[in-house]
């Protein structure tokens, strides 16, 4: 069975060639499936009815179903989780912002990674998310948004799992979201977050898509960030800087890094001074985030005045930084947590 929100358009029409259909076939399906996104193959009625029977016996549309649905009192957000045929299950976080709708989409059910604060690697990496699957995510949350009129605007990839270990699978999804004949979500608007794994921040410079990259950093000296993200004994803060200064040499973009203060690990002013003098003479922003509380992970968060005291250290000393507004902090908080609570779903 092949999975039609699997094919980039290219790739749908080699397989449509290969069942003697012409090429622009495969943008009608596209547009049935991105533009009117419609939930069966006979809705596509511009199809001949061979061609339709033919589909439908040798493909497939969505492949998941909605398990849980929460809407934040407070803000709007909305959290899902969606369950595959095989008993896996990821969760999805559609926000709401002044600004546009944004999505934060999984790519793999959990993780291999190991972050120690982190809810979604409690219990491994079961799979890889495939390009389909993410883009099922994306679909159930416009599907929210067309009752309202309003369009997903923009994506990161910053669900559970670490979308470079899933390189391939990641960079199709973004080319099938991107296209103008599908959603067309433009590249600058699709962020995709990295543990920091540097053979995939190089392979994105090479690349050459616009989209933003965001680094977890997390930690400014090796000691603290190798305690706290294993992968760190691996790529350590020196080659990953030579890494995202490649990026940023051969882009031209600045990178976003992610910082979780976790209260009485990382959140000193010394440990301020420490991330201002590795981003030194990069240019980059960084989203502070008060960490969220994982009740199997045993620490506390930093108070607010210490927040604003790290924040105006890293300002005074020249970064670029912001505290990141929590969303949806009245539904399972942290990531991996609508997933661990409902473990027993399917
Ligand atoms: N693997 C990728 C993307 C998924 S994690 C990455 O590491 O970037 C998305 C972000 O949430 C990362 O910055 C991650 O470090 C952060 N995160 C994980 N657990 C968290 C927690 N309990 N509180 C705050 N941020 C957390």
């Amino acid at each position: 069975m092949q999975h039609l929100y699997n094919f980039r358009m290219s790739e749908l029409e080699q397989w449509f060639s290969t069942l003697g259909q012409p090429k622009f076939r495969a943008k009608q399906v596209f547009e049935w499936l991105y533009q009117k996104r419609v939930s069966s193959i006979d809705e596509m009625t511009n199809l001949p009815k061979a061609l339709r029977q033919q589909l439908k016996e040798a493909s497939a549309l969505t492949t998941s179903r909605e398990l849980t649905h929460q809407v934040s009192k407070v803000d709007g957000t909305v959290k899902f989780l969606l369950g595959w045929p095989d008993h896996v299950t990821v969760e999805t976080v559609l926000m709401p912002h002044d600004y546009g709708n944004s999505v934060c989409v999984s790519t793999q059910v959990g993780c291999k990674m190991g972050c120690t604060f982190c809810a979604s690697t409690l219990g491994g990496m079961i799979r890889q998310m495939t390009a389909g699957e993410m883009v099922e995510q994306l679909l159930y949350s416009q599907r929210m948004l067309d009752e309202k009129e309003q369009r997903v605007s923009s994506v990161v990839l910053m669900g559970s799992g670490e979308p470079m270990d899933n390189f391939d699978e990641a960079m199709k999804f973004i080319d099938i979201i991107n296209d103008p004949n599908g959603l067309n979500i433009g590249q600058r608007h699709i962020t995709i977050s990295t543990v920091g794994l540097v053979p995939g921040i190089i392979r994105l410079a090479d690349d050459g898509r616009p989209i933003t990259l965001a680094v977890s950093l997390h930690a400014a000296n090796d000691e603290l960030r190798s305690s706290m993200m294993p992968v760190n004994k691996a790529y350590p803060i020196a080659k990953l800087m030579d890494a995202c200064r490649y990026y940023v040499e051969k882009t031209g973009r600045r990178i976003s890094f992610e910082y979780a203060l976790v209260g009485g690990k990382n959140d000193s002013l010394e440990h301020a001074r420490q991330l201002a003098r590795v981003l030194k003479g990069l240019p980059s922003h960084v989203n502070l985030i008060p960490v969220n509380y994982v009740p199997e992970r045993n620490y506390t968060r930093t108070g607010q005045d210490e927040i604003q005291a790290f924040l105006e250290e890293l300002r005074r000393l020249g970064v670029n930084a912001t505290i990141r507004r929590e969303m949806g902090h009245d539904i399972s908080a942290a990531c991996g947590q609508l997933r661990a609570e409902h473990a027993g779903l399917v």
